[in-house]
């Protein structure tokens, strides 16, 4: 009986290592950091992944305003008073597609390269 015991706690302490393994594991390989860069600076980073819940951030400025739509593994720009409305007729930011662009205000969003240097690209006109 007390084997009986011991047995059931090593296959849960064994379970919840296997379980940390993998969320560890998966966690690494799926971060998707976006970027939201305001006139060539960063404004904010997000990590897609870690977002729980639909969140609006709204970008203002004398070019005008613009509010980015975020939830989990997903952001757009949901509403902008540009002229052209390209960025909200983007959709959503995929990995493989072009950036997010709002020429009139000058907001980008993009995925962010953990390698590349902020400066490098905020700096590039
Ligand atoms: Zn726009």
């Amino acid at each position: 009986m007390k084997n009986r015991v011991w047995i059931i706690i090593f296959s849960a302490v064994l379970l919840i290592c296997l379980g940390a393994w993998i969320f560890v594991t998966n966690f690494n390989f799926s971060t998707n950091i976006v970027g939201i860069y305001q006139d060539n600076r960063l404004v904010k980073t997000i990590d897609l992944n870690s977002v729980t819940e639909e969140t609006e951030i709204n970008l203002s400025s004398e070019k005008g305003n613009n509010t980015i739509l975020v939830s989990n593994g997903h952001i757009r720009m949901k509403y902008a008073d540009c002229p052209d409305k390209i960025c909200v007729k983007h959709g959503d930011l995929t990995e493989s597609g072009t950036p997010i662009i709002c020429l009139p205000h000058k907001v980008i969003i993009q995925f962010e390269n953990p390698n590349s240097d902020v400066d490098a690209v905020a700096g590039a006109e």
